[in-house]
């Protein structure tokens, strides 16, 4: 199999994830081992991604995802109940004209 460039880009991905099948994954260790242009590139691409993993995951704040709404979207109206599942309604039946419906 003969591996190029642009597939070790395409496919760095899946190989740091241990997903290339065997004969891919031999491919692409040949290709690298003797790439100038790719060795760098894995080897900067593998110790990023190992620093990332190695820090401790952090729990989000409360309302983080509320926090941003407002900051993006502006405050809104928190419904609940039978309204929210109204607004939720309308909202699927104004995606699409072909399936309108009126509530
Ligand atoms: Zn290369």
């Amino acid at each position: 199999m003969t591996w190029t460039c642009e597939q070790t880009e395409q496919l760095l991905t899946d190989y740091l994830d241990g997903l290339l099948p065997a004969d891919e994954q031999r491919a692409f260790d040949l290709h690298v081992n003797t790439c100038e242009r790719c060795t760098p590139l894995v080897s900067s691409v593998s110790h990023a991604v190992a620093n990332l993993r190695s820090l401790p995951e952090l729990e989000a704040p409360p309302r983080l995802v509320y926090n941003i709404l407002d900051a993006t979207l502006g405050p809104r109206e928190t419904v609940t109940g039978w309204a929210a599942v109204l607004a939720w309604l309308r909202g699927i039946a104004s995606h699409d004209d072909r399936y309108c419906f009126r509530l």
